[in-house]
């Protein structure tokens, strides 16, 4: 008989930056939903790019997940030293013949390109070969017309045209990082994770990540795509609009907002309770039905959204 595979959730911030109200979302949505089914919860560090980073941010997130109650199972996997297996997946591809060197830059790609659902789609022009004397940059997967279709447990059913929507995509970078997509993708089935919760702000590069699963031969986990924290300009929260870092002082307060944006119905004593009792209470009443069906919620509370 055939033992069920256990649940195997994650949550992989970047850190380019402290925990925010957006990013604390993904980390919880994603905690409950493992945690509510008797799975695990793991973290994985995404520091690929080391341009991108805060020094200090990596061991700042990982201690306000402490402070939060959020305990995840295992060593936490970081990208930056796996560079190795990166490699041995980008030779597979290369073996498949699904890979190409292309030596356009941003500007040629910027020029010559459509408009797809997530930045330009790449024109193809290096498919055929690198023309004249110009040097490689970075490395690309063909998509070949493959339709992907894939039914998110929030956002809905989800079919892309991976050439129409998105082009043959960068696998390796032009400065040499491996990227996201690739990444992910052997990172999901190095933890074996059986479903991925997230940002529905990465939606987009599901289709992409299913394409290299299925030329690696890995398996394809679900998918569950949380509505992403907007501020009262409908920007994503991050960074880049200045979201405030959350509250380690006060993790309970700041917990029972994410679960009320995450449409939970938690209990008003649940702000002063302790941890260990808010998370007991959180787990128990779970219910992934009542999770907003949108890609987006403008959160609402002062404080939260910008400094
Ligand atoms: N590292 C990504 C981020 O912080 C998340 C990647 C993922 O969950 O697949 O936005």
């Amino acid at each position: 008989m055939k033992l069920p595979t256990p649940y195997r959730g994650r949550f992989a911030p970047s850190p380019t930056g402290p925990l925010h109200f957006g990013s604390m979302v993904a980390a919880v949505g994603s905690f409950l939903q493992a945690k509510s089914r008797g799975g695990e919860w793991l973290v994985r560090m995404e520091d690929l790019d080391p341009q991108r980073e805060t020094p200090g941010a990596a061991d700042d997130i990982l201690r306000t997940l402490e402070a939060f109650g959020l305990h995840w199972d295992g060593a936490v996997l970081y990208q930056s030293r796996r560079h190795g297996v990166y490699e041995a997946a980008l030779k597979m591809l290369e073996r498949l013949d699904a890979i190409y060197p292309c030596a356009c830059s941003r500007r040629e790609i910027a020029d010559s390109s459509v408009k797809g659902v997530d930045g330009p789609v790449y024109p193809g022009t290096c498919r055929a070969g690198i023309v004249e004397d110009r040097a490689p940059r970075a490395w690309r997967v063909k998509v070949d017309g493959r339709r992907i279709e894939f039914n998110d447990a929030i956002q809905g059913r989800t079919l892309r045209d991976l050439a129409a929507d998105f082009g043959d995509f960068v696998v390796r970078r032009a400065d040499g990082f491996f990227a996201y997509q690739l990444a992910v993708v052997v990172d999901d089935a190095e933890q074996r994770i059986t479903e991925v919760v997230r940002g529905a702000d990465l939606i987009e590069s599901t289709p992409r990540q299913m394409h290299l699963q299925r030329l690696l031969g890995l398996s394809t986990p679900d998918y569950l795509h949380l509505p992403v924290a907007l501020n009262a300009r409908n920007e994503k929260l991050s960074k880049q609009t200045l979201a405030l870092p959350v509250d380690v002082a006060h993790p309970q307060q700041v917990l029972v907002r994410v679960l009320q944006f995450l449409g939970q119905e938690p209990l008003a004593e649940l702000s002063e309770a302790n941890l260990d009792d808010f998370w007991r209470w959180a787990v128990k009443n779970w219910r992934v039905d009542r999770v907003p069906r949108a890609p987006g919620v403008v959160v609402e509370i002062p404080g939260v959204g910008q400094a």
